[in-house]
């Protein structure tokens, strides 16, 4: 069967075909006005340490459809970037995502929580990136030593050189790395070593099945033996239940991010402490 999911679509021509690509078509067409109409809005799942005391979020994006409901990321983004919209839905992102770091900022209580943003890797190659990056943080106030920029293996692929000068040039200003999907491409310890990265995602199908697999948990294990040594923090993703969280803590991995704790949910309805933490 085919599955809307982009580029790795195998394609039988035969009528259901036709209607999947159809229904692709005008997903295309509708991703063109959807920005205008301000059909997208961004979620925020929050990001804890092994004490289970909130790090930050990533900011994830919800396409609100007006006839379809809710499409998934995972079916647009690929869309986006093919035809390049990704470029101002990327601005539109960060524009959001600044302004939700501001509004922390003000507080005692939230100044300290990071947001971390999805590149994908046709906005990181864009040759003004950089500066894109400079304006948002310019125009909204948002301290840049809050935002993470989480960028997958496919952003640095075709240009090594240039994605580490862009990466540089940034972590000048005080922003940081993520790596993720991490274990899912072909990343050498060799490579991986040359990227100023700050902080690995450990992929969530690892951690799906962590408990189920001995294989995976090779792989976690593995990765986080990776990270450290190159002294990079550990997020494990997906994690959905108290047993695959007490054996991540306990295979050494930093920052936990899933169900168990909380779905990526609307600003309002995030749950965040109400005092600081005492410091004594
Ligand atoms: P990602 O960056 O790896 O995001 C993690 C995905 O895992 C999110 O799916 C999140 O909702 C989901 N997730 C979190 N915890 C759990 C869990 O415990 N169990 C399970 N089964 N899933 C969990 P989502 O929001 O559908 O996003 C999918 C992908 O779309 C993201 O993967 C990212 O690659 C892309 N994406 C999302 N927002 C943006 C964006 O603003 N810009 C770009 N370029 N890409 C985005
Ligand atoms: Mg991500
Ligand atoms: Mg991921
Ligand atoms: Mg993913």
């Amino acid at each position: 069967h085919a599955k809307l999911a982009g580029r790795d679509t195998i394609c039988f021509h035969d009528d259901a075909t036709q209607a999947v690509m159809e229904a692709r078509n005008e997903t295309r067409r509708d991703l063109r006005l959807a920005l205008q109409r301000g059909e997208f809005r961004l979620v925020y799942q929050l990001q804890y340490d092994a004490d289970h005391r909130p790090l930050g979020a990533e900011a994830l994006i919800r396409w609100q459809h007006p006839s379809r409901g809710m499409v998934s990321p995972a079916e647009f983004i690929p869309l986006a970037e093919e035809s390049g919209l990704i470029v101002p839905l990327g601005d539109w992102v960060l524009e959001q995502a600044c302004r939700q770091l501001v509004a922390w900022q003000q507080q005692a209580a939230t100044a300290h929580l990071t947001l971390a943003v999805n590149v994908s890797a046709r906005q990181f190659k864009e040759p003004d990136f950089v500066e894109r990056i400079e304006r948002v943080l310019t125009a909204s106030g948002a301290n840049p030593h809050r935002l993470k920029l989480e960028l997958t293996e496919s952003s640095l692929l075709d240009d090594v050189e240039a994605g580490i000068d862009k990466m540089r040039r940034l972590k000048r200003l005080g922003i940081r790395f993520a790596l993720d999907d991490f274990g899912t491409g072909y990343s050498s310890l060799q490579y991986l070593k040359r990227l100023p990265l700050d902080q690995i995602k450990i992929d969530q199908s690892f951690v799906n099945d962590l408990l189920l697999s001995g294989d995976d948990m090779a792989i976690v294990r593995t990765i986080i033996a990776m990270g450290v040594s190159l002294q990079l923090e550990v997020v494990a993703e997906g994690v959905e239940t108290a047993h695959q969280l007490g054996w991540l803590v306990e295979a050494g991995c930093h920052v936990f991010q899933g169900y168990y704790f909380c779905k990526p949910l609307p600003i309002d309805q995030i749950e965040l402490p109400l005092a600081p933490i005492a410091v004594s």
